[in-house]
């Protein structure tokens, strides 16, 4: 999972990390999120940052710049969420949904 600067802020975070726990999965971030501390600078992903290769990676509030896609370019199955429809990262996302991560987090895990 990539955590983008939509998500940063403690309410955004909080509910983040509870939808990564349900998926038992691990927490990365773009640039703006590591430069906030919100992750640790070893999680951040992109061209001054790690690559990953995983199966499935979800994106949320994650715009998309190529210094961030060049570090996730070889993921499987990507899958975006983002308020903006305009967001380069629906370009390179297998699925995506537009709508504000807040309430899509929210929504999911009040079902858990
Ligand atoms: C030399 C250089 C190297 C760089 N290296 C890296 C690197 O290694 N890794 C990296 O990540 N970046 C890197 N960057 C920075 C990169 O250019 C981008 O600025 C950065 O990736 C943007 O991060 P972001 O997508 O989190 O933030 P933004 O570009 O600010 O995007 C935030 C997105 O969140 C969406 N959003 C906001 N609120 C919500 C909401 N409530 N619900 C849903 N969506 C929402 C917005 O629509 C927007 O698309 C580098 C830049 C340079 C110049």
């Amino acid at each position: 999972m990539i955590a983008g600067r939509g998500a940063e802020t403690a309410e955004s975070f909080e509910l983040l990390r509870r939808f990564a726990g349900h998926l038992d999965a691990a927490v990365g971030g773009t640039r703006p999120i590591a430069d906030e501390g919100w992750i640790p600078f070893e999680n951040q992903v992109g061209q001054t940052g790690c690559t990953i290769r995983p199966r499935i990676c979800i994106a949320l509030g994650v715009s998309g710049a190529i210094q961030h896609t060049e570090g996730i370019k070889d993921t499987k199955l990507m899958i975006a969420i983002n308020q903006d429809e305009e967001a380069p990262i629906f370009q390179i996302a297998d699925y995506g949904i537009v709508g504000d991560l807040n309430q899509i987090l929210a929504e999911y895990l009040k079902e858990k």
